[in-house]
């Protein structure tokens, strides 16, 4: 059995940018990730170019999230800021461009430069990605945590839970980290579909399957009331409506548990259409899950666990969502930063550069070399 700093356990979004991290402050740290091969999520993000963050401030990011979330986020958000992210991606050469909407994506618009980033800072830092690792279970012990896979045990004080949220379940994340979570004491909350169409009587769609509604306004309607809006794309789909405007609009109708609720799509061309849906998409499609690990106790100001000292949260594992255009994975490489910086405070390490983007390690006119030729 060996020890080390610190147990990443997933390696998506929130778990790689923790080993990175890890590797700046010069930790030992090794990640754990059930898949033969990490972010698996990651890859199909915003359609395989991943959009990465958004270019607002982190003031209007907060807002964007909303309560319980937002006031969550604030200290993570502020430690590593939406810009700092874009800093931080073109510092270890990856440039990003703003598109439409304020959505940052990777220049070559590839999911999978982002991947590969994150996987040759983890070799370059001598932090250990060990996949085909399916963490069986995680035990407190007299000093720290036992995680148990398949093939080995490895002890250590801190342990880090990144297993993400229940959606799209072959990516990896099926909820392990919530479970363990809830053995050691912790309350989930009630998952739901986040970021995910809704399904509609045939006769809504009726003609128009693929037709596309550009920059539309949702109205999201409950007992006569506006519970929000959103803005965006509206799609006429053969299961159902999506569109960002609609996937949005779920986000709300699962923040605020509504039952019934009618949504007003509001057309470019002054008309309006009543949906009343019959459901939202089932979570097993939907692009985030509401729902986790609660928030009140976690420590926004390092995600440690308020129960279970010594064991932190990071992204989607927690009860954190946001909506469309970067906010999520954002909310991943904040959360989890933020937890590394706590971490490596606890093992007197100084100067942890979380605020700081890091000096370019390559120009910033030169892709960074490829995963090969740098072997
Ligand atoms: C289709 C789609 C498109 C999206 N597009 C965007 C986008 O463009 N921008 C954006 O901001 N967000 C986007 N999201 C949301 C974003 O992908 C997630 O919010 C983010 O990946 C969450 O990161 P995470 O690290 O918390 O979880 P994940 O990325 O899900 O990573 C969790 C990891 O933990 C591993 N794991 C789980 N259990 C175990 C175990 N027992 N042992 C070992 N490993 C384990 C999993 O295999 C997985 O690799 C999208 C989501 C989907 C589904």
């Amino acid at each position: 059995m060996s020890k080390t700093d610190l147990i990443i356990i997933g390696g998506g979004a929130a778990g790689l940018m923790e080993g990175c991290a890890a590797g700046e402050l010069g930790l030992k740290a090794l990640v754990l990730e059930r898949k033969a091969k990490p972010g698996r999520k990651l890859l199909m993000c915003g359609n395989s170019r991943c959009n990465l963050t958004t270019n607002i401030s982190e003031d209007r990011m907060i807002q964007m999230f909303g309560d319980p979330v937002g006031a969550f986020l604030d200290p993570a958000l502020r430690a590593f800021t939406p810009s700092m992210s874009q800093r931080w991606f073109a510092g270890n050469g990856l440039k990003t461009v703003v598109k439409t909407g304020n959505k940052v994506y990777p220049h070559m618009d590839r999911a999978a430069d982002v991947l590969n980033l994150f996987t040759d800072l983890l070799r370059d830092q001598n932090i250990s990605l060990a996949c085909s690792s399916v963490v069986q279970s995680l035990e407190k012990t007299t000093d720290g945590f036992r995680v148990t896979t398949d093939n080995f045990v490895v002890e250590s004080k801190y342990v880090l839970i990144a297993t993400g949220g229940v959606s799209y379940p072959k990516t990896g994340s099926v909820g392990d980290g919530q479970e363990w979570a809830k053995k050691l004491g912790h309350d989930l909350e009630t998952y739901r579909s986040g970021l995910a169409g809704f399904e509609v009587e045939p006769a809504v769609i009726k003609d128009r399957v693929g037709k596309i509604y550009e920059k539309v306004t949702v109205d999201v309607f409950s007992n006569g009331k506006v519970i929000g809006q959103t803005r965006g794309v509206f799609e006429i789909e053969k299961w159902g409506v999506g569109g960002t405007a609609l996937t949005d609009a779920s986000r709300i109708v699962a923040r605020h548990h509504l039952k019934n609720y009618v949504l007003k799509v509001n057309k470019f061309d002054g008309t309006a259409e009543e949906i009343r849906p019959i459901n939202t998409r089932a979570l097993k499609e939907a692009m985030v899950t509401v729902g986790g690990v609660t928030l009140s106790e976690i420590s926004f100001k390092t995600m440690e666990s308020k129960k279970m000292p010594g064991l932190y949260f990071a992204g989607e594992v927690m009860d954190v969502d946001g909506p469309t255009g970067g906010y999520n994975l954002q909310a991943a490489f904040s959360t989890t930063r933020l937890a590394v910086a706590a971490v490596g405070k606890r093992l007197g390490k100084k100067g942890y550069p979380e605020t700081r983007a890091p000096e370019p390690r390559y120009s910033s006119r030169k892709r960074a070399p490829s995963r090969q030729r740098r072997r």
